[in-house]
């Protein structure tokens, strides 16, 4: 979408008002559409567009690069990928090196701005002892944002904190273990960063608030809308830690201990004061196979921390959780991680996918 700025004169003026008047009177037979020339913005999974999705409404087209059951850390962009991201206005990434096989091409080919979602994040690093992926630093690394200058950008994410701590009634936002930008270590935490940070509710609330300025500022003439269903939204996501909070408070303290098949929990866990004692699948994406003796090691902390389930996914091969379930006696619990559910399954939104997640987290702790 190009956009009419003010301060045009004279001649320039009366050609952007010709094309404007033209514009608004359709050709004879044509039908109106007000959608013609709405900004077309592509996230880059499910979750992301549907969170997008939320706070563009009407206003603005989103859809999905990666599709709906596929996992996002191995996922390989397609010719037609590339077109329509040189189709896009604007294109949504996690950023954090999540889209392993993507972000390069993405920054590539996109038509438009790229937006990355970590800035104003407290980013968790991947467990101690596990993180073997060796080129999480390389992405990482570089600039942190490609929209503000660092200090503008604390400003910012200054005041985003303090609308989601009004909006969610809480005195702090990061939780425990959490680096945030005011810490020293920040920058250096950012090349061992976890990205899966939308496993928390309060994560994507200060997304709802950078994913309503990004699209305001590609946007303007629609700043009103994104802000309001921005302030909607948010009221959705306090509604859904709350409700969240309430559940896993309940849980008894011997049975907060949680095994997952990759580490895509890591911050909901400490959102809810679970611990996540292990992951079937070492570092911090998908791609790497644990050692014999790592296998030996889970099996080992699953009898000795008496974890009740391993908590697997729709995206990602559980064969190996399968025979630690087995081995050890614990129960497999399958959730949804990198991606919604089909439209009219249990998890066809964020929403959704976080009640879902939630309910059958505790119903294995309970
Ligand atoms: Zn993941």
């Amino acid at each position: 979408m190009r956009h009419v700025r003010n301060g045009l004169r004279s001649v320039g003026a009366a050609l952007v008002a010709l094309t404007l008047l033209a514009a608004l009177v359709p050709p004879a037979g044509m039908p109106v559409s007000a959608q013609a020339n709405r900004l077309r913005v592509v996230a880059s999974f499910s979750i992301l567009a549907d969170v997008v999705g939320q706070i563009a409404g009407d206003a603005a087209e989103v859809e999905t690069l990666i599709p709906l059951g596929a996992n996002p850390h191995a996922y390989e962009p397609s010719a037609r990928d590339v077109v329509r991201l040189s189709e896009a206005d604007a294109v949504f990434v996690v950023g954090l090196n999540f889209e392993e096989r993507l972000l390069d091409v993405v920054r590539e080919a996109s038509g438009g701005t790229v937006y990355e979602l970590w800035g104003c994040l407290p980013v968790r690093p991947v467990m101690a002892g596990l993180d073997e992926h060796g080129d999480e630093a390389e992405h990482a690394e570089e600039a942190p944002s490609e929209i503000e200058p660092a200090s503008t950008l604390d400003a910012l994410c200054a005041e985003h904190e303090a609308a989601v701590r009004t909006a969610f009634g809480l005195d702090a936002l990061a939780p425990p273990g959490a680096v945030t930008r005011a810490d020293a270590a920040y920058f250096d935490t950012l090349a061992e960063a976890d990205p899966h940070a939308w496993t928390d509710p309060l994560n994507v609330a200060l997304w709802t608030l950078m994913i309503r300025d990004m699209l305001s500022a590609e946007d303007p003439a629609n700043a009103a809308v994104y802000a309001a269903n921005a302030e909607a939204y948010l009221a959705e996501l306090a509604a859904l830690h709350a409700e969240i909070a309430a559940q896993m408070a309940a849980l008894p303290a011997e049975r907060r201990f949680i095994v997952t098949n990759h580490l895509a929990f890591n911050y909901l866990a400490a959102r809810y004061g679970l611990a996540l004692v292990g992951v079937v699948i070492p570092g911090g994406g998908t791609s790497s196979e644990p050692s014999v003796q790592e296998v030996l090691a889970l099996i080992e902390t699953i009898r000795s921390y008496g974890v009740p389930a391993i908590f697997t996914e729709t995206t990602v091969s559980e064969s190996l959780a399968q025979q630690i379930a087995d081995e050890s006696g614990a129960a497999l619990v399958r959730l949804y991680t990198g991606s919604l559910s089909e439209p009219g399954g249990p998890a066809d939104t964020y929403l959704a996918y976080m009640r879902f997640n939630a309910a059958q987290i505790v119903a294995a702790l309970q």
